[in-house]
This record gives structure tokens, C-alpha cells and sequence, in this order.
């Protein structure tokens, strides 16, 4: 299946040069995202994975999926205040300004293995926040999935990430 063809290309948004790549179209397809899914578990089945942790919010969709079908366990990664318990927080840096991503403190442990989904890896500042909170808790074993990647963007964040070998199915 052509998942390229599948994700609709919405230009100048959320702002002016921005190409954005909408995933819903995708979604709302169920061969395509039942495809997309079993993709992706193919992948990663056989690797032990006892979490998988979404980032909100996108990566909630087929982070919920996944892990199913993985057999293992759902972690929201959310901004900053919206976890109701007890947090571990991670600033990044945006265009302009900084955010902050947290995970509930007692979410994750040292033993986990864990499987970091995003819809989109674009610059890699927020999957490196992420990676920064997994590895705080102490956590050695990680994979990173994505449905696409902006592979034309190139910067010290995704050559940070190579040594884990980021996932997707669609490159840009
Ligand atoms: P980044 O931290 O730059 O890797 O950005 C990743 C996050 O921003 C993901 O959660 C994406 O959903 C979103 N994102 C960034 N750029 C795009 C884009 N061109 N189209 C769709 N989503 C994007």
C-alpha cells in the first residue's frame, strides 16, 4: 500500500512554509490504518516490549494500537500539567520559547523495555525530551517508531537519535 499517497499534504499550516502532513486521512481509511498498524508490529513483535509510550497527541492514536498488539502496556506522554499525579518533566526548545512534556513519575521502570511512538518525527526535539525522561527513570532498552519522517530536516537532535535506529514507514 502506497501510505505516501494516503496522508494528505495540507500547505501553510499551522503557519506561512509549513507542509503540513495530516494523518487522518489515513486514519479514517481502515485497510490503510489497519496496514499502517500491522506494519509497525511486525517490527517491533519479538523485542519484549513492555511499554509503549504515545506522545500526545497524535501519537496516541496508533500508540493505543500498538501496544495491544504488542502485548503491552499504554503510557501518555502529555504537556506540561495535564497528568493528575505525580510527574517527571522535560523542557525542550520550539522556534521560539520552550515547552515542557511530562510522564507520571511511577509509569515507567528501570526493567522496562519501551517503545516511543509519534505520528511525525520532524526536527527530533520532541522525541529527545522523551528519550531524556525514559533514561531518567532509568530505563536502558528503547525503540522509537514513527509513522513518517521528515527525513529532509537534518540537525544534532536526529543525529542524536541514530544510535536508536528511528522507525517509519514514510519518508519525506
Ligand atoms: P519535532 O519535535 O520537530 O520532531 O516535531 C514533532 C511533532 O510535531 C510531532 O508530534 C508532529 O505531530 C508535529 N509536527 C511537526 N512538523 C509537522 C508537520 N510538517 N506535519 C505534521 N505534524 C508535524
Amino acid at each position: 500500500m502506497d501510505l505516501k499517497n494516503m496522508i494528505r499534504e495540507v500547505p501553510d499550516f499551522p503557519t506561512k512554509g509549513i507542509g503540513f502532513k495530516d494523518i487522518t486521512t489515513l486514519l479514517k481509511d481502515q485497510d490503510a490504518l489497519r496496514y499502517t498498524s500491522n506494519r509497525i508490529v511486525q517490527e517491533f513483535r519479538g523485542k519484549n516490549i513492555t511499554k509503549v509510550l504515545g506522545i500526545e497527541s497524535r501519537g496516541f492514536i496508533l500508540g493505543g494500537l500498538l501496544a495491544y498488539e504488542l502485548n503491552a502496556g499504554f503510557v501518555p506522554v502529555r504537556k506540561k500539567g495535564k497528568l493528575p499525579a505525580e510527574t517527571l518533566s522535560e523542557s525542550y526548545q520550539l522556534e521560539y520559547g520552550t515547552d515542557s512534556i511530562e510522564i507520571h513519575r511511577d509509569a515507567l521502570s528501570p526493567d522496562d523495555v519501551v517503545l516511543i511512538h509519534d505520528d511525525l518525527l520532524a526536527t527530533g526535539g520532541t522525541t529527545n525530551a522523551v528519550l531524556s525522561l525514559v533514561k531518567k527513570v532509568g530505563v536502558s532498552v528503547i525503540y522509537l517508531s514513527f509513522i513518517c519522517d521528515l527525513s529532509f530536516i537534518k540537525n544534532e537532535f536526529k543525529e542524536n537519535l541514530e544510535v536508536y535506529k528511528p522507525h517509519s514507514l514514510v519518508s519525506y
